[in-house]
């Protein structure tokens, strides 16, 4: 019989509608922001991991402009032929400065800066150990890399402890997300530092939610637990993020950018970033550094709203960063939830399976420094009309 391609696809997606488990798109019509137009309706928007609200900044939009200018739009080419120029040599610089380190390189996104330094250092030989919780594409890396992959339980240094001790295994990678995207939570990384010190393993952090966001000079969750280049050689921060641009950088010693360089495929076979969003980014690190108020004044907010939800008896998961889910468990109430938020002009999404366990869905709240305290009074309101007619 013939591979009938359309039956196979129409009934992957019967499937998942049936799951609930189907996933369209919004198209926005307004730049990103907390103030959203969504299908020509004004809507609140909790929903982005612009953290720091630089992804409209005039001072962004403006060197972007200057950047097309001066470098014009497309890269052309790849790094390594002619598409490295002296917009992103620059940035890199200013990178490996910010975060304390002596190199740094850019990828075009974190998902491709995960899977090219994953499987660029790692291999069959070595046994990867990275948080059940951790993003999609470090997963992904380590299926990749071809090394063994082992999960270990969210946070739990105890158990990745154990399973170190037993494994004889000389070669081991610990790998966490720095901030959980889904969760909000903040790594151990003290403990897994200790960890890897003493079963002589490597730790690679991705700080993808932490860069720009926590720590005093927003460095990221390094600064926020005092470590450094020798305790944590590998570190993955993005640029789509509190960074408000596109892209991503591993910062790290010589020999490791040097061997990425060389050896990362998705460093090599793809063509660089625009050299005008590099140029942009220059901004964006000014802004991280000078405006301390933007992370200052997300605290303010979180504070506000974990004590206001705290009071209605919402079911706040435990983080102190601008990740503030609502779990709801069941991923039809979720929806629901989310719907009937969007209705009165609040847009959160509802988080399901696989993204997060099952069992787990979740209203995933993000705040931004562009949200004002009226703005998480409006939340609070909503919320609770929205949940307490759902009990009912
Ligand atoms: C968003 C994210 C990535 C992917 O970064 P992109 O630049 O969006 O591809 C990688 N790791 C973590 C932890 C993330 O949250």
């Amino acid at each position: 019989m013939a591979f009938d391609l359309t039956a196979r696809l129409t009934s992957g997606l019967t499937q998942q509608k049936e799951q609930l488990l189907y996933r369209s798109r919004k198209v926005i019509d307004s730049p990103q922001g907390v103030e959203l137009q969504c299908d020509g309706k004004p809507l609140l928007s909790f929903c982005s991991n612009d953290y720091l609200g630089l992804a409209n900044h005039p001072a962004l939009v403006k060197a972007l402009k200057k950047g097309a200018e001066r470098y014009g739009v497309g890269s052309g080419a790849s790094h390594l032929i002619t598409g490295h120029s002296y917009a992103h040599h620059a940035l890199e610089e200013a990178l490996a400065e910010f975060t304390q380190r002596p190199r740094a390189l850019l990828f075009s996104s974190g998902y491709m800066a995960n899977l090219g330094t994953i499987s660029a250092l790692s291999g069959k030989q070595d046994v990867i150990h990275e948080d059940r919780l951790n993003h999609a594409s470090l997963m992904d890396a380590a299926k990749l890399s071809g090394a063994t992959m082992r999960r270990y339980p969210h946070n739990d240094t105890e158990a990745l402890n154990k399973r170190l001790e037993k494994s004889n295994h000389h070669h081991s990678f610990i790998i966490t997300d720095a901030v959980f995207s889904m969760d909000g939570d903040i790594a151990p990384l003290p403990q897994l530092v200790k960890t890897a010190s003493r079963h002589n393993a490597i730790l690679m952090v991705d700080d993808a939610h932490g860069i720009g966001v926590i720590g005093k000079h927003g460095r990221g969750c390094i600064e926020h637990f005092g470590l450094n280049n020798d305790n944590v050689p590998i570190l993955v921060g993005t640029l789509g993020k509190a960074f408000g641009t596109s892209g991503a950088f591993v910062a790290g010693s010589d020999e490791l950018i040097e061997t990425l360089i060389q050896r990362a495929r998705t460093y090599i076979y793809t063509t660089a970033l625009p050299p005008a969003i590099a140029h942009a980014t220059l901004t964006s690190l000014k802004l991280i550094a000078t405006e301390a108020w933007r992370r200052e004044h997300l605290q303010t907010l979180i504070k506000r709203f974990r004590s206001g939800a705290q009071q209605l008896g919402l079911n706040l998961m435990p983080s102190t960063t601008p990740i503030q889910p609502l779990l709801i468990g069941d991923s039809c109430e979720a929806m629901y939830i989310s719907e009937a938020l969007q209705q009165q002009g609040i847009l959160i999404s509802a988080i399901r399976p696989p993204t997060v366990p099952d069992g787990t869905a979740r209203l995933r709240i993000a705040f931004s420094a562009n949200h004002s305290e009226q703005h998480i009074e409006q939340l609070l309101s909503v919320l609770d009309s929205v949940i307490k007619h759902d009990d009912k």
